[in-house]
């Protein structure tokens, strides 16, 4: 029989996420501390848990079909795999930092100057783009201490809050590469692995869709309801039943999250009330 074998990261940033997304697509499998692999109960897929360095290279190998890895260690690692889609958590952003009593000109500053990082690939390319000749200094962990031991002027890491660069004294001054999480794929999946894929891509789109938007309920005066229609279409078009009360209506209907602050403020003005907002687990259009 067919499965999909999926790599995730088996400790670390990406993996509570991504055991989440599988959950919230309906597919049931057991995770635990000393797991290497695990089979699905209800959908065609084994999970293999493993360092996410190692993710892109067994994909492109076929030992797994799909796999999540953070954008980072995938561009840096340069594998020849399909990336399919970008899953829109473990964000944070690959950034050039210095000492925090430096006075940065601009990233000239790093001419002739020695950068310690994880990611020689990303740096190399970003210091190319800009004309900058700086030595790369490779190191796997631990990379913000380096300026304090001496080994480097300036670093090269990976940020999300900032919190780690400013307790080792170093302040972010360039921004070179936004990551996230993505789901990547082999190359060469046969076609029924590829059919599988797209059930799951179904399930994510699903899920990633009403992550998006609300579930809006609200009562308004009659003489509003065409301009709270158009302001809000829902899906195909709102739910509207009209109140016990004379001339005032209920409007149910769907809105991006993007847009739901400014939406309630003007559906306010309009004189609506009673305006619910609930969350939505699953969205099909
Ligand atoms: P492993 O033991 O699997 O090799 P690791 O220590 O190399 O793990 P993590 O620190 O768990 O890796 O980070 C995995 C990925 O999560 C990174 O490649 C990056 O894409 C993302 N990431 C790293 N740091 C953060 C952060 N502070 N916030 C959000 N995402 C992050
Ligand atoms: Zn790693």
């Amino acid at each position: 029989m067919n499965k999909l074998k999926i790599a995730i990261q088996k400790s670390g940033r990406l993996s509570d996420d991504s055991v989440k997304l599988f959950k919230e697509c309906g597919i049931k499998f057991e995770v635990g501390k000393s797991k290497l692999k695990s089979t699905s109960r209800n959908f065609p897929a084994d999970f293999l848990f493993l360092r996410d360095d190692d993710i892109p290279g067994y994909v492109e190998d076929g030992v797994a079909d799909l796999g999540i890895v953070g954008k980072n260690v995938l561009v840096e690692y340069g594998n020849d795999v399909e990336s399919i889609k970008e899953l829109g958590f473990s964000k944070c952003r690959l950034s050039l930092a210095v000492p925090r009593e430096v006075e940065y000109p601009g990233v000239e500053y790093f001419q002739g100057k020695s950068i310690a990082t994880s990611y020689p690939n990303l740096l190399g390319q970003y210091l190319k783009g800009k004309g900058v000749d700086a030595h790369v200094h490779q190191i796997s962990g631990s990379v913000e201490i380096a300026p304090g031991i001496g080994l480097a002027e300036g670093v090269c890491d990976i940020v999300s809050t900032g919190g780690t660069l400013l307790s080792n004294g170093l302040k972010e001054v360039e921004t070179i590469f936004k990551s996230e999480a993505v789901l990547i794929a082999n190359n060469k999946l046969s076609d029924e692995k590829k059919e599988l894929l797209e059930k799951l891509l179904f399930r994510i789109n699903a899920v990633q869709t009403a992550q998006n938007h609300k579930y809006v309920l609200l009562n308004a005066p009659n003489d509003k309801l065409q301009q709270i229609i158009e302001l809000m279409p829902g899906m195909r078009s709102p739910t509207i039943t009209p109140l016990a009360q004379e001339g005032w209506s209920s409007i149910h209907s769907v809105i991006k999250e993007s847009d739901f602050w400014e939406n309630i403020e003007t559906l306010r003005k309009w004189g609506a009330e009673g305006i619910l907002v609930i969350p939505i687990e699953k969205m099909i259009s």
